[in-house]
């Protein structure tokens, strides 16, 4: 196998891991009077994981090409959201998940491939430097889609970066090569 370059991969937490409109419902029932329901505790760490979030989650994360991150912004006015969010990463996806929970207003900030995202704005989406798979769209409508795109790219980079039977003066030729090696010779 040749050194693989691994992608990063960053997964949003509402609307694409956790179904934030069934807990909004849920939250708005039990505070009818407020505006913000989302601002009382028990919202962020009430929500269910959307379908297939979390075997997607793990089947990206265990995949030998990527780096997986959590990149979620924030609910800035109110504080239980920062804690209740990384504890709904401990329930539901394990301690080591946690590790890789990045909780930011400023998604762009953030170096990296791919940016599994509802939205293409409003928390730095749009100016994120990698490319932006927009859930809930027609080409991503679901975890599945999401993973489909992912099982071709991701074997392509391994493709792109594994050899078949070379020896190391073989593949040092190979990365060494530029363009017009031959007329330089
Ligand atoms: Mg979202």
């Amino acid at each position: 196998m040749g050194d693989i370059v691994k992608k990063i991969i960053y997964v949003d937490m509402d609307h694409v891991l956790c179904d934030y409109e069934e807990a909004w419902a849920r939250q708005q029932a039990l505070f009818p009077n407020l505006e913000f329901p989302q601002s009382q505790p028990g919202m962020y760490i009430g929500m269910s994981p959307l379908p297939g979030a979390l075997e997607g989650y793990r089947w990206l994360n265990d995949h030998p090409a990527t780096e997986v991150y959590i990149l979620t912004a924030p609910s800035i006015h109110n504080s239980h959201c920062y804690s209740e969010k990384r504890d709904w990463v401990e329930k539901h996806l394990g301690l080591s998940a946690v590790k890789n929970l990045i909780i930011t207003p400023h998604k762009n900030l953030n170096k990296g491939h791919y940016l599994i995202d509802d939205m293409a704005s409003g928390k730095g989406q749009d100016a994120f430097e990698g490319s932006l798979i927009l859930f809930g769209s027609d080409r991503f409508p679901d975890w599945s889609s999401v993973r489909a795109f992912f099982e071709k790219a991701l074997i392509s980079e391994i493709g792109a970066t594994e050899d078949f039977a070379l020896d190391q003066e073989d593949r040092d030729w190979l990365r060494m090569k530029p363009v017009g090696r031959e007329i330089l010779d």
